[in-house]
């Protein structure tokens, strides 16, 4: 068995459970880093260990792109590569070649694009998508989607969600064919990959429950919410989720992409999701903007500059055990390469403090006072 999901507790809409990879198990629910290049930047991987880090999310239009898919292949695997011997994810493409490439056509086959890095001509279709994810090696890897753009037309958007629901067969369909090619299937006694299906239908909740319900017809053994965190307010991407989760079935994981702050994953939980990745901890991190149980520290803020304290008293990472803001706030004002790496890990820290105190109170049933304690989803700064 590749893949398993266990559900161990519930408090409302909440769970917590675990599932099962061929490179280990994930307790849930999980915050996923964001290694978009197979590295979380800034962070060597025996600290991602140290901290607790279960799955990481890595991008597979960058390794696509650079190295190259052949060369990861070879090398092993995405895990082998980056030697992260635990469970890794892989998207598929589809959001990046949307946000960050040139010249984009879309067809019924597939997306036609531009390198953001050379210009040069690339061509993804849910199946050599899926084929890449394959040779990258990630245990739980997802289907080609377009992910619609914000603002959409309704039309637009029911035309791009139907697009997304062919490409999903497409998708299992190359996979299902080729799933015995990842580059550890022997070593690893013929487990496989596992294929997630992902739900689109922009702003419209009606679009968002029948992509819902169509995608679960496809049988996927977890299923994803994509096309979130576009630029949309925040009430609506509530609304998007709770519109679409409700149509997931309950023995299944549910992934919310690309979200969110401190404040919201504790919300999305509540809502019923198991698994979340943002860049958002990282990103912030490299521009100086800190997570702490306080609110958010600015660090390059000149307030800082006699600061012993530490980043935050109630934080029990290595950064805040050693380091004072003043000496944090000289880092980043030096430009120095440290002050990144120390930014990341107290943030990383926060967000996975937060989701083990979550998975604890879901656990012991008291959920409801840590999200009673957190400002709801709308009223929260990024
Ligand atoms: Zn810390």
């Amino acid at each position: 068995m590749s893949f398993r999901f266990q559900i161990e507790a519930r408090d409302s809409a909440a769970r917590a459970g675990r599932f099962f990879t061929p490179h280990g198990e994930v307790q849930t629910p999980v915050f996923m880093p964001v290694g978009t290049l197979a590295t979380v930047k800034g962070v060597p991987q025996d600290t991602l260990e140290e901290l607790g880090v279960q799955i990481l999310l890595n991008n597979t239009y960058h390794l696509y792109l650079r190295p190259g898919v052949e060369m990861v292949r070879q090398l092993g695997g995405v895990q082998k590569f980056m030697a992260w011997d635990r469970p890794i994810l892989t998207d598929s493409g589809g959001f990046q070649v949307f946000s960050l490439s040139d010249l984009r056509k879309v067809t019924e086959e597939g997306v036609a694009f531009r390198s953001h890095l050379d210009g040069s001509s690339h061509f993804f279709s849910p199946e050599s998508a899926i084929a890449a994810e394959i040779g990258l090696g990630a245990d739980i890897i997802m289907a080609f989607d377009e992910c619609t753009e914000h603002p959409a037309e309704y039309k637009r958007t029911q035309d791009s969600m139907e697009m997304t629901l062919r490409w999903a067969r497409r998708s299992k369909e190359y996979f299902e064919v080729h799933k015995s090619e990842a580059p550890w299937f022997a070593e690893r006694h013929g487990q496989t990959q596992t294929l997630f299906g992902i739900v689109q239908g922009g702003m419209f909740p009606d679009l968002r429950r029948e992509s819902a319900q169509r995608t679960v017809e496809l049988d996927f053994p977890g299923y994803a919410i994509g096309g979130l965190s576009v630029g949309e307010p925040r009430p609506m991407t509530y609304e998007m989720v709770d519109a679409a989760i409700r149509f997931l079935p309950e023995a299944k994981p549910r992934y919310l992409m690309g979200v969110g702050t401190p404040e919201e994953i504790v919300h999305y939980v509540a809502a019923g999701v198991d698994m979340m990745d943002c860049v958002l901890p990282t990103r912030a991190a490299r521009h100086g903007l800190l997570f702490t149980s306080e609110g958010r520290v600015t660090i390059k803020n000149a307030r800082f500059a006699a600061d012993e304290g530490p980043i935050d008293p109630a934080c029990r990472c290595k950064v805040c055990a050693r380091y004072s803001r003043a000496y944090l706030r000289h880092l980043y004002a030096s430009n120095e390469l440290l002050a990144q790496t120390l930014n990341t890990i107290h943030n990383l820290a926060y967000y996975l403090d937060t989701m083990r105190r979550v998975r604890q109170a879901i656990v012991l049933g008291d959920f409801a006072k840590v999200l009673s304690g957190v400002r709801p989803p709308h009223l929260s700064v990024p």
